[in-house]
């Protein structure tokens, strides 16, 4: 991995998306964050995507709100874009199965209001990373193509091999995954989700609250996926957690039950354990959630 490229946001690819941009809300993203500081708000810059190398102009608005208005608002930055920067009909191009399935199904709805989601199976990402250059980011698109080939690479795949060769902290080059570059798209997107999670907490692990590396200036805590991915294929935050390599290798070896309500996990000698860091599971407690809609 290019190490100035941060994961920055992966869109479930929409109507919107493929004709005038996305929204990003900030509440989890620290490499994005960072990268926005010092950066005006409700004033829009002119910026890069780059798709397939190719250049496209749009905007990029980091959103102001009224801060005694909408207390409760998480902070989003929008990026905007016009038919006349070539854009969207790129988007379209890449997306096509995506595009072409959202227009049949917009016709059927005519005149109603409805948000028309891919079939779950059909589902298509659109991936954006930061690059060296403030002003330039990558689009990578994740195809229902490359997600099927990935997929069926993954069967025979054991979940502590992807995830050690996922993550950045464990690079053992031995995996028998390394060789399938059908893969490559798909890693890369967990492993950078993973990291920039790994920041929000610190690099300390959830469970034990410790960051082991810290003394010798190492970063070995990891990126557990709670429902395994190689079935899932699910790196959403919900499905992740921050751990150190004890309890990791304590969780594959037993695999405990985590309750989500109190955050604890179950193992099957009966031992109770509660996570005592959360900054990404109960994220109701701590500020709204609504960032898709602006106001
Ligand atoms: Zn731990
Ligand atoms: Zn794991």
């Amino acid at each position: 991995m290019n190490l100035d490229e941060f994961y920055i946001y992966r869109k479930e690819v929409d109507w919107s998306l493929l004709h005038e941009g996305l929204t990003i809300p900030l509440r989890l993203l620290v490499a994005f964050r960072n990268l926005l500081n010092g950066y005006e708000r409700g004033i829009g810059r002119k910026v890069t995507l780059l798709v397939d190398s190719q250049p496209f102009e749009a905007q990029l608005i980091n959103q102001a709100f009224d801060r005694e208005k909408y207390v409760r608002h998480a902070d989003v930055v929008q990026i905007r874009f016009t038919k006349k920067s070539g854009l969207p009909q790129k988007l379209q191009q890449v997306f096509f199965a995506s595009y072409t399935y959202l227009r049949n199904e917009r016709e059927l709805v005519r005149g109603r209001k409805a948000f028309i989601h891919l079939p779950e199976d059909s589902r298509e990402y659109f991936v954006l990373y930061s690059t060296a250059r403030p002003d330039v980011f990558v689009v990578e698109a994740i195809t229902k193509s490359e997600l099927y080939e990935a997929n069926t690479f993954l069967e025979g795949v054991s979940e502590e091999e992807f995830e050690k060769f996922s993550d950045f902290a464990r690079r053992d080059e031995s995996a028998t995954i390394v060789a399938r570059p059908q893969l490559a798209k798909v890693r890369k997107l967990d492993r950078s989700i993973g990291e920039d999670l790994k920041a929000l907490y610190d690099f300390r692990c959830q469970i034990c609250g410790e960051n082991f590396g810290k003394a010798y200036d190492q970063r070995v805590v990891e990126v557990h996926h709670i429902v395994q991915f190689v079935r899932s294929m699910n790196n959403d935050y919900d499905n992740l957690m921050v751990i150190c390599p004890n309890h990791h290798s304590v969780i594959h070896k037993t695999d405990p039950i985590f309750d989500r309500q109190s955050l604890t996990l179950s193992y099957p000698n009966g031992y109770h354990e509660a996570l005592i860091l959360d900054r990404h599971f109960n994220m109701n407690n701590q500020s709204e959630t609504n960032a898709g809609s602006v106001p």
